[in-house]
This record gives C-alpha cells, sequence and structure tokens, in this order.
C-alpha cells in the first residue's frame, strides 16, 4: 500500500512559521493522506472474507475449502507451456482453480493489500509440494520475479511468500530444497490485454539470471502465484536453462481452469489473455 514515507508529525510542525498548524489530531489527518486513511479505516473496522465479502471473517472455512483439494497438474492447459501430443515444458502442480473465490482472493491479496491471506496461501502451497514434491533430491527454489513497477507499487513481491512455503514443503519430505531470488525481470511496458503469443514474444528476454554462477548443474523449481498462459514461467525456465540449470517443475497457487468439456473446439481458449499472467508483476 502506499503508506507515506514521512513520519506523522509530533508536537509543533517544522514548517509553522509557513503556513498555519493545525491542532493535534487534526493536523495529523491531514498529513496522513487518503491512502493511508484508508488503510486506518481498514484496521478499525470489521473485515470481510476475500473471496466472498461474507463479514466479520478475513478468510472464511467454505471458501479456504477451494484450496484444500488434491493438487492437480495444470500445464497442459497452458498455450505456452504445451508441447503438443501431451508434452509440456515442465509440470505446473496447483491446489486451486483461478475462479470464484479464489480469484477474488488473490487478486484482493496481491493488489488490494489484503497480506493478512498469506499465511492461508503459504499453508495451502506447503502442503501442496509436500503432496506432490518434485522429484529431485536437491533443487533451488526461484519464485517468479516481480517487475520493477510491480514491486515498488505493492511494496513487496507476494510470490515470495509462496515460494518459501513450497521450499518448507518440499523439505518436510526431505528434499534439500532452498530459496535462491536468481532471476531478475527488467522494466517494461504491461502484459495485461496481450494474448499468449505476444506475451511470451514481450517477456522473452526480460528475465535474466543475476547471479549465473550460482546455477549451472542445479535443479530448480519455479513458483508462481497464477498461472494462465504460461509465458512467465516459459521465459523464466529459459533464462535458467540458458544459464545451465534444469528446471525440474512448478508450482502455484491458482491455474485458470481448462476449458469445459463442452466447448472445446474454436473458441475454447479461456480468457487468459484478460487475466495477468506476470504473476507479482501485475
Ligand atoms: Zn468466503
Amino acid at each position: 500500500m502506499d503508506l507515506p514515507a514521512a513520519p506523522l508529525p509530533r508536537g509543533a510542525p517544522r514548517d509553522a512559521g509557513s503556513r498555519p498548524a493545525l491542532p493535534g489530531r487534526r493536523g495529523g489527518l491531514a498529513r496522513l493522506g487518503l491512502a493511508a486513511a484508508v488503510d486506518l479505516v481498514r484496521l478499525v473496522l470489521p473485515v470481510a472474507c476475500a473471496g466472498c465479502g461474507l463479514p466479520d471473517v478475513p478468510w472464511c472455512a467454505p471458501c479456504a475449502a477451494h484450496l484444500l483439494g488434491p493438487p492437480r497438474r495444470c500445464d497442459h492447459h497452458a498455450a505456452r507451456l504445451d508441447l503438443l501430443e501431451g508434452r509440456t515444458l515442465l509440470p505446473v502442480l496447483a491446489p486451486a482453480s483461478f475462479a470464484g473465490p479464489v480469484r477474488h482472493a488473490v487478486t484482493a491479496w496481491k493488489d488490494g493489500g489484503r497480506a493478512d491471506l498469506d499465511r492461508p496461501f503459504a499453508a495451502a502451497l506447503r502442503r501442496t509440494a509436500r503432496r506432490v514434491p518434485v522429484v529431485a533430491t536437491a533443487v533451488l527454489v526461484v519464485a517468479v520475479p516481480s517487475s520493477p513497477a510491480a514491486r515498488r507499487r505493492r511494496g513487496r513481491a507476494p510470490v515470495d511468500v509462496l515460494a518459501a512455503a513450497v521450499a518448507a514443503g518440499l523439505r518436510d519430505v526431505g528434499v534439500d530444497a532452498r530459496r535462491a531470488s536468481v532471476l531478475a525481470r527488467t522494466a517494461g511496458p504491461d502484459l495485461a490485454g496481450l494474448g499468449a503469443r505476444a506475451r511470451g514474444a514481450a517477456l522473452a528476454g526480460r528475465v535474466r539470471v543475476r547471479r549465473p554462477s550460482g546455477v549451472p548443474g542445479r535443479d530448480v523449481v519455479l513458483v508462481d502465484d497464477v498461472l494462465t498462459t504460461g509465458a512467465t514461467l516459459a521465459a523464466c525456465r529459459a533464462a535458467l536453462v540458458a544459464a545451465g540449470a534444469r528446471v525440474v517443475g512448478a508450482y502455484a497457487l491458482a491455474a485458470t481452469p481448462p476449458p469445459s468439456r463442452g466447448t472445446v473446439g474454436a473458441s475454447a481458449a479461456p480468457a487468459a489473455s484478460h487475466v495477468h499472467d506476470d504473476g507479482p508483476s501485475g
């Protein structure tokens, strides 16, 4: 959130001579700014479920149940990962579909200041990695990098929370899993609204390995928040493979649901082009 950089005023304002000082609390509030005031209101007013809006509970049990299902492979429905004939660039596992309450909640978590969802989302990914671990004895767990603009806007990279959870889940089952921030994104135009092909082209060359020396010969697991076209994972994988790593799989919190059986055909593509596919970078 856009918290003001300056501390709250205490005592007499420094510029009291140049303009009239507002007394006490009123002066403080005037300096807080609208964004911070909204945050303050959120703190003192009852919360609502980020998934369904149910009052007084941040994340209700029925919505939480959407994250409790068995992990599912979702790479076969991602256009940029599909190599046809049943093969894909890498296996991707996710516990939920990016739809309904999960979609609302993930959006609120990433861009609505709902960092209180760190805990249930991390628990879901830890459980997923524990239930379906990658086939490797030692891995680097690498979060999909945010664009500089997204990191500035959000004040953090929410996907880092998920990467830590995946590493913990893999360690739970005996995999030597360590976090490694080896990828970086360069600035560029927003990818929202681009189709799979255009998105892939726009991303090519915008993901780089920033510490290449630690990567050759290593097995790497990627972590993203939402899988849609797979363009981001494909770009990350390409950068890592070029640096000498093996990318053995990926985890995401949610994946856009596959097209329903009744619509398989000419217009079967989901509305993925309208979904932010570039993970934490918006
Ligand atoms: Zn709910």
